[in-house]
């Protein structure tokens, strides 16, 4: 009987791996389709700046427009566009898409005029070799100034191949390009090493500010260290994932004057973007 049993789960098993596997083919070739049929839309998310009270910029953040699925986000396929190299046309199509919005927010809104636009870049892309150049033609292209682009990469980027990444990072400051690292303090930066690159923003990943306002715990030293060592090394720090006023006191507290969060705005549209600019702020 434990016999038949084994059996039955092994042959549960197998088809539930197949399920997935047939699951998976699928959405790799609907992935492929996505970039000939121009599927994806870029989403906006305001970083304000809580000292001056004003935007201060957005992160662009990618959604695919599925034909059957509705509207995914970027976990339900950045993984496999990763895994498979398609990351690079997608991740291109994004770099010139965000570049091409923050240049028709310039020319509709005064508000648009120093506004930041930063763009995730993930570790494969960033070993492109076609990456400098590919944002150098997106540049000239749209004519937005190099000094309001921001790319944010993780610190797991960063650990791949120290040599190679400190040289594109340094072309890219060539290019007058802002850099940022995401998720701050999930991964496993070496310190003495930071102050070598050309970053200029640090992110403190959302699982630091998500207890925040509950009690004085390990969280709040967590961010008044990398606030100050931030604040050492000449960079500036965004606060992630604010959903609470009370989470606004405390980064505030801690010397974070930058945010980003559910709090003020959820990602939206360009146009709902370009509204927000515009309208009076309610926090
Ligand atoms: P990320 O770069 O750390 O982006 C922030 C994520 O946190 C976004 O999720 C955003 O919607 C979410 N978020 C913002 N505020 C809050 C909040 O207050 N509470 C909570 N719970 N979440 C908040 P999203 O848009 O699903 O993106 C997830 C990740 O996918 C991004 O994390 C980034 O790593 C990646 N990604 C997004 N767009 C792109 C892209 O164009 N290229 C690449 N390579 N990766 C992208
Ligand atoms: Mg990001
Ligand atoms: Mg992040
Ligand atoms: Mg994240």
């Amino acid at each position: 009987r434990a016999k038949a049993l084994g059996k039955a789960r092994y042959a549960i098993f197998d088809s539930g791996m197949q399920l997935q596997a047939t699951r998976r083919l699928k959405l790799e070739a609907d992935l492929h389709q996505a970039i000939e049929r121009s599927e994806f839309v870029a989403y906006y998310q305001p970083i304000v700046s809580l000292e001056e009270r004003r935007i201060r910029g957005f992160e662009a953040l990618i959604r695919w427009q599925h034909p059957e699925r509705g509207l995914l986000p970027p976990s339900e396929f950045i993984p496999i566009a990763e895994e498979t190299g398609l990351i690079i046309p997608i991740g291109q199509w994004m770099i010139g898409e965000a570049c091409r919005q923050l240049r028709r927010w310039e020319q509709a809104t005064k508000e648009a005029r120093d506004i930041e636009m930063s763009i995730n870049v993930s570790s494969r892309q960033f070993s492109d070799p076609q990456l400098i150049d590919v944002i150098g033609e997106v540049l000239d292209q749209t004519g937005v100034n190099e000094r309001h682009i921001r790319l944010e990469i993780t610190e797991s980027v960063m650990m791949d191949n120290a040599a190679t990444i400190t040289a594109t990072l340094l072309q890219l400051r060539a290019l007058d390009i802002q850099l940022g690292i995401d998720d701050f303090g999930t991964g496993y930066s070496s310190l003495s090493y930071l102050h070598h690159l050309p970053i200029d923003t640090l992110k403190i990943d959302r699982s630091f500010i998500r207890d925040l306002h509950q009690s004085r715990g390990p969280d709040h030293e967590i961010v008044r260290t990398i606030v100050s060592l931030a604040s050492n090394l000449g960079m500036a720090c965004v606060a992630e994932g604010v959903e609470l006023p009370e989470q606004i006191h405390q980064i505030q507290e801690l010397g974070c004057s930058l945010a980003q969060g559910f709090y003020f705005s959820r990602p939206v549209c360009g146009d709902i973007a370009e509204r927000l600019l515009g309208a009076p702020l309610d926090w």
